[in-house]
């Protein structure tokens, strides 16, 4: 598991150095996602399946 790719947001892979992001942690690993992308989190989390690992059970808002 490369360390470095959760220090960006998990959709757009935008750093920090680029934009604020958010941290999330989840099941012990940290996530990030830019405030462009936190709606997408939480009304279609179905889109990020395959992102984000366990996010296919988590409900839309
Ligand atoms: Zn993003």
């Amino acid at each position: 598991m490369n360390d470095t790719k959760n220090l960006a947001c998990l959709v757009c892979g935008k750093t920090e150095e680029e934009v604020p992001l958010f941290k999330l942690v989840y099941r012990g690993e940290e996530l990030r996602i830019c405030p462009q992308h936190v709606p997408l989190l939480i009304h279609e989390p179905q889109k990020l399946v395959g992102k984000v690992e366990g996010v296919e059970n988590m409900n839309p808002a």
